[in-house]
């Protein structure tokens, strides 16, 4: 401050304090208020006059002394100053927040700045906090990241059925047969088909052939579990890959899902249409040397399913 510093500029700091879109509060070194913004007002409701004298602490029960405290202190011995940002906390006081789109914060995001003040002796006898309203930009960050999420989802998924598509399908294979080769664990890939698809089109049209194939999907993910995989593996093509799955819960599986589809009631004007599906599934096996095989060794399963008439399983043999 300069020397000559007179009681006008004062009134103009003051004027300067009370009118910033920040909150600054200044306490002493027992953390009692001496300075308390309007915006401080504004935002908690407690008057200058109130709030003066007071403790901080009484102010806000919902700071924590010991770690305020600590991060006081050390900013006071350092002489430096020290914040808090909304990342990490996401405020340090519990303020409403006015942000127009409800429901993403009810509470004011804050980065706080903790100044330490030295008096003309040098001395630090007083704390300076500054507290800034980052709501919007927290909620922009947040919302940022939620979409990030929803379209790396997206990009996995397909989007007629919501299973993995074949890409990352293929992804999830390739890793869980890189653990089974380390650990020796089983596992088991069921692949499946839409039988006299194309007729069921060709009768009854694109539009209900998609709607089939959408709760051929459903029911897949229906019986399948939290820890499987399920892709859309073609068109019509169905895979389900089940990691620690022996052959005969593989079997169990695939029969499961052959029956749900078989009962499945298709509506179409006032007839009630049928589907199957025919499976092939293989157990992975010590011999195997990439992914690649276990899906070659299953589509033959499954052809076979086609050849012996559709509408059932057939389990590869073991090599
Ligand atoms: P099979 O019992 O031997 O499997 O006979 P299929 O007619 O099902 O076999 P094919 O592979 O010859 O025909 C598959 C048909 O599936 C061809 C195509 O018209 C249809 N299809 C593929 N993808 C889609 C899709 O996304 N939507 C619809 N509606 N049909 C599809
Ligand atoms: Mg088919
Ligand atoms: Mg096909």
């Amino acid at each position: 401050m300069p020397a000559q510093f007179d009681i006008n500029e004062l009134h103009w700091l003051l004027d300067i304090v009370q009118s910033i879109d920040v909150g600054v509060v200044v306490m002493d070194r027992d953390y009692r208020i001496e300075v308390w913004n309007s915006f401080m007002e504004n935002h908690s409701g407690i008057g200058s006059d109130e709030a003066a004298r007071k403790s901080l602490f009484e102010l806000f029960p919902e700071i924590e002394p010991n770690w305020f405290k600590k991060k006081v202190e050390t900013a006071v011995m350092l002489g430096t100053r020290a914040f808090t940002i909304w990342e990490q906390r996401p405020n340090l006081v519990h303020f409403k927040s006015y942000q127009p789109i409800t429901g993403l914060a009810d509470e004011m995001y804050q980065n706080v700045t903790i100044l330490p003040l030295r008096s003309t002796s040098s001395i630090t006898d007083h704390v300076c906090l500054i507290i800034y309203d980052v709501t919007g930009v927290a909620i922009n960050k947040r919302q940022l990241e939620s979409a990030n999420t929803q379209l790396r989802e997206l990009a996995l998924r397909d989007g007629l059925t919501g299973l993995l598509n074949r890409r990352y399908w293929e992804e999830c294979l390739e890793r869980e047969f890189a653990r089974h080769m380390r650990y020796q664990s089983p596992g088991s890939l069921v692949m499946f088909d839409i039988d006299h698809f194309k007729r069921f089109n060709d009768t009854y049209g694109h539009q209900l052939g998609d709607e089939v194939i959408r709760e051929v999907a459903r029911i897949t993910k229906q019986l399948a579990r939290e820890t499987d995989f399920a892709g859309r593996y073609g068109g019509e093509e169905f895979v389900v890959l089940l990691p620690d799955t022996a052959i005969e819960g593989a079997m169990q599986f695939a029969e499961r899902l052959r029956h749900a589809v078989a009962r499945l009631n298709i509506d179409h004007m006032d007839e009630v249409l049928k589907v199957t599906v025919s499976l092939g599934v293989t157990e992975l096996h010590e011999g195997m040397t990439t992914h690649q095989e276990l899906i070659e060794v299953a589509d033959k399963a499954l052809y076979q399913s086609k050849e012996k008439g559709r509408n059932c399983t057939t389990q590869a043999e073991a090599p």
